[in-house]
């Protein structure tokens, strides 16, 4: 089944929300970063939040997600659109754990100790930036924290992974639901209330749990509408292209080392693509 997107509003009470699910595109994700269980989990909690993210700009815009931590992964890193495309990748994708791999194991392999960078490019003069110092390395309580310091939007992000006993990816997924502006943050109250009444995400998430479904609960005694449902994956916009025209502005020297080299690859960090030019390419792109 693949990965699905749900924007609903709740509009009498002024609350927006996104749910989604997302494990193929995590299983993605840690296939193509070889990534040991631990890492697994973390990339679903970035990419997860990286798509619920997305899911609030506007047609062409995108945001970045890095989180600096003091924990054995160092950094995650994530980049997401609006169209439910997202990419990503940990510092250390073949960092060891204790299974089970739970929410907080994530939490302390990132580390509660270091920065949450949010940029985002709204197609403005300059781009948009804000950073926070974490607090507990979880993506989604980080998160939460964002919104209220760097937005002043109150907001509410849960996100979790659920991992087997013997450390692989079983489901992903997560809600986030805002107070638009103007209105008051009991409805938001009302929410955790309701959320706080269900199994936890992660044992919903072993039950199958869809995306309409996590908003049911939220929304429980709320009415609301959806707005709309589409698919998210994994997808990196790296192309032997752009790892050309990346190599073609390097200065002249450096190409010439290269080209005495005998070859150059270029590794993409967030897909882990690698490009490779012979010698001959790259004589071709001294020569233009
Ligand atoms: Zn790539």
């Amino acid at each position: 089944m693949s990965d699905l997107l749900v924007r609903a509003l709740a509009s009498q009470v002024g609350v927006r929300a996104v749910a989604c699910i997302t494990t193929e595109l995590t299983r993605e994700a840690g296939e193509r970063h070889t990534a040991y269980p631990i890492a697994v989990a973390a990339l679903g909690h970035g990419l997860t939040a990286g798509v619920l993210l997305g899911a609030l700009l506007k047609a062409q815009e995108r945001v970045a997600l890095k989180i600096e931590g003091d924990g054995r992964l160092r950094k995650l890193v994530v980049e997401a659109d609006a169209t439910g495309h997202v990419r990503g990748y940990v510092g250390v994708p073949d960092a060891s754990s204790p299974l089970p791999v739970n929410r907080a194991a994530v939490a302390e392999a990132i580390g509660g100790a270091g920065l949450l960078t949010v940029v985002m490019d709204l197609h403005l003069k300059d781009l948009y930036r804000s950073v926070i110092a974490l607090e507990s390395g979880a993506p989604d309580a980080e998160l939460t924290r964002y919104f209220a310091a760097s937005e002043q939007l109150p907001s509410l992000v849960t996100i979790d992974v659920l991992m087997d006993e013997a450390g692989s990816l079983v489901a992903a997924g997560g809600l986030l639901v805002q107070v638009m502006p103007g209105h008051s943050v009991g409805a938001l109250a009302q929410v955790a209330a309701n959320l706080a009444a269900q199994p936890s995400l992660e044992t919903l998430l072993a039950t199958g749990l869809t995306p309409d479904e996590l908003l049911a609960h939220a929304f429980a005694g709320i009415d609301y509408e959806v707005l709309e449902r589409y698919p998210v994956e994994f997808r990196c916009s790296c192309s032997r292209a752009r790892s050309e025209q990346a190599l073609r502005t390097l200065d002249r020297d450096d190409l010439l080392a290269l080209v005495a080299d005998g070859n150059a690859t270029v590794d993409c960090h967030f897909c882990n693509a690698r490009y490779e030019f012979t010698e001959a390419e790259l004589r071709a792109m001294l020569e233009a």
